[in-house]
């Protein structure tokens, strides 16, 4: 992604690993003007890219348009490489288990602001849903809240909140096995919302448990986990890893056989 890149030998080189490796990818040229680089950016994801580089004059842009950066980033203040991580994983999760999520004007409510509320919020955002944020220390969800143009809130404003919800996502480590669970009476919640725990041990969190009993769709943690591994897998050993139901069967097996009830 440059302005102009034509010059760029990038593609020959990449196209040389590619083909020597035997990965069946695609590196391409993208000539984008300032104006187009943030959306263009922002909908990498969905345009079916798992990364890209940066050239002039997009750097600093690109320093603005993510959601996170190595020290060596923040440091210089320009980005070079981006590829996508958890956020990619949250939202991929959602679309695989609960499509249709996105109804127009869609209103999401994030509990919590910690790493996964990060990627929550931004990834939520990203896809044009109106986010609301509730977090234990206020400050915290207020920082993130200016930061990507959500809302913040106290949690005793949950009960207002859930009465115009779509989506509902629990990003606190409330709920994980061994932990005091998340304190929600889902009460007024819209009957269409969908329920999504990022926490996936137990997999049936109690809030999933009460969703689904009040007949909410629901969507678990472990397709944010599986899918993140394979971004991370491909970045660091190459290849085309996919999330098969062998692999989703195997990985809950496993978390059924070892969380107590
Ligand atoms: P984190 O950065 O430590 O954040 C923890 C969050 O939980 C904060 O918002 C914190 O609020 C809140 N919290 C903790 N104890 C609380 C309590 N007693 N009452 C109210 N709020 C409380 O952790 P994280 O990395 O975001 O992870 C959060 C959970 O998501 C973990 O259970 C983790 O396993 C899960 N997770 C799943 C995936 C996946 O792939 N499915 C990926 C990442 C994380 P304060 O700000 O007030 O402390």
């Amino acid at each position: 992604m440059g302005h102009p890149v034509a010059h760029s030998r990038s593609p020959m080189i990449h196209g040389y690993w590619l083909k020597t490796l035997g990965i069946p990818g695609a590196y391409e040229l993208k000539d984008l003007t300032p104006e187009q680089f943030p959306g263009f950016v922002k909908g990498l994801g969905s345009n079916g890219y798992v990364g890209g580089n940066v050239t002039v004059p997009h750097k600093e842009a690109a320093y603005r348009a993510v959601s996170a950066r190595d020290a060596a980033a923040e440091a210089v203040g320009a980005v070079n490489v981006l590829w996508l991580s958890d956020t990619h994983g949250f939202i991929d999760n959602l679309d695989d288990r609960a499509p249709g999520w996105n109804v127009p004007g869609c209103k999401a409510l994030v509990l919590g602001a910690g790493g996964a509320g990060r990627s929550a919020v931004y990834a939520l955002k990203e896809r044009g849903a109106e986010v609301h944020l509730v977090n234990r220390t206020l400050a915290r969800s207020q920082e993130l809240a200016q930061r990507f143009g959500a809302t913040a809130h106290g949690w005793a404003d949950v009960p207002k909140l859930l009465l115009q919800t779509d989506v509902l996502v629990n990003c606190t480590s409330l709920g994980l096995a061994g932990k005091e669970p998340v304190q929600i009476d889902l009460g007024p919640l819209k009957k269409s919302a969908v329920v999504y725990d990022v926490v996936y041990v137990p997999l049936e969190t109690g809030l999933l448990a009460q969703a689904n009993k009040r007949g909410h769709r629901t969507v678990d943690g472990l397709g944010m986990l599986l899918q993140q591994a394979g971004f991370g897998f491909r970045k660091w050993f190459g290849g085309n890893p996919k999330v098969t139901p062998e692999l989703r069967a195997m990985v809950e097996a496993d978390i059924v056989a070892k969380t107590p009830k």
